[in-house]
């Protein structure tokens, strides 16, 4: 883990992550209910932009790989210091809870911790419970995703998956975007406090 010495601007330096906007163009996952909806790909595109700049901001260097092919995204994670896939649920127009998976059984220590600290800060920013599963932390769910099974092959510390919200619990487009991008700045804040070793962070950049 990374020493948190150093200015707070730059306590990412020297480290990688890698996020993974999840679905593509072709396979864009789930649907919303309104009429401007735009596909969840496009919302997980949003919220990996807006990650990323903040973690740039921080010293990190962000990589973004792309496409459709799981166990070759999952498996970019070799190298990096944590590995983040963005996501969004639908299910029966309801939002219900946030959560966060990392991979069944082979999921690492780290990847359990920083799953539990995007969850919770993610729930407190969108005001949503945290799904609880039998012996997982709040919000934390196990589950067998191809792309989490190959990250946690790497050497990658902490590999999770974050399902923000249900987007199908909205009315627009606008509401939907404004969302997502308060989740995705849980997520940032979530993954620097977690690679800063505890370090607060609290100032916006
Ligand atoms: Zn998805």
């Amino acid at each position: 883990m990374p020493s948190a010495s150093g200015p707070a601007h730059a306590c990412l330096a020297g480290l990688r992550v890698v996020l993974d906007p999840g679905h593509s163009p072709e396979r864009p996952g789930a649907s919303g209910r309104a009429p401007d909806f735009p596909r969840e790909h496009e919302l997980n595109e949003l919220q990996a932009d807006w990650v990323a700049r903040r973690l740039a901001a921080f010293g990190a260097t962000v990589e973004i790989p792309g496409g459709d092919d799981l166990a070759r995204i999952g498996r970019c994670a070799n190298g990096a210091d944590c590995f983040v896939s963005l996501h969004h649920n639908a299910f029966d127009g309801r939002d219900h809870h946030t959560f966060v998976c990392v991979a069944s059984r082979s999921a690492s220590t780290g990847s359990v911790e920083l799953a539990a600290a995007i969850a919770a800060r993610v729930g407190a920013a969108l005001k949503l419970p945290l799904r609880k599963d039998a012996g997982c932390p709040p919000g934390v769910v196990h589950q067998s995703l191809a792309v989490l099974r190959a990250a946690e092959l790497t050497d990658c510390p902490a590999c999770v998956l974050v399902e923000s919200y249900f987007v199908d619990a909205y009315g627009s487009l606008r509401e939907c975007e404004a969302r997502s991008l308060r989740a995705a700045d849980a997520i940032a804040e979530a993954v620097i406090g977690w690679l800063c070793q505890g370090l607060t962070v609290l100032d916006r950049t």
